[in-house]
């Protein structure tokens, strides 16, 4: 089972898309802070982490940066607002694999997760 982690400031976001993730069949957990998202990749194990470019104090490129500096194996996808393209752009050469426009459409959401994992399904 893929351990998926979702970050976002958006607590009911946070809840509502780490239940639907859970209903498919990932094991899905959620972080509100970069902070936390840090440590949580530190102490657990997470395949593919759903990232939010904006949160206050440390935002999602803080995050992008800290992976790379951890040299971790934790994917990412960015969730990012419809305009952001300069915020898409510069998240894929932080290692971004995929981006997803807010408010995210779900079906959207699962084939970019599955098309990230699945290299590692094989
Ligand atoms: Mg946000």
């Amino acid at each position: 089972m893929f351990n998926l982690l979702v970050v976002d400031d958006d607590k009911k976001l946070c809840e509502v898309l780490s239940e639907e993730l859970n209903e498919i069949g990932y094991n899905a957990d959620y972080v509100t802070t970069a902070d936390d998202a840090i440590n949580f990749v530190k102490s657990k194990i997470v395949d593919l982490m759903l990232l939010d470019l904006k949160m206050p104090d440390k935002d999602g490129f803080y995050v992008l940066h800290k992976l790379k500096e951890l040299d971790t194996n934790v994917k990412t996808i960015v969730l990012t607002a419809f305009a952001d393209v300069n915020g898409a752009m510069e998240s894929a050469k932080l290692g971004a694999l995929d981006f997803i426009s807010k408010p995210y459409d779900l079906d959207e959401l699962i084939i970019a997760i599955r098309k990230v994992l699945q290299a590692d399904e094989q």
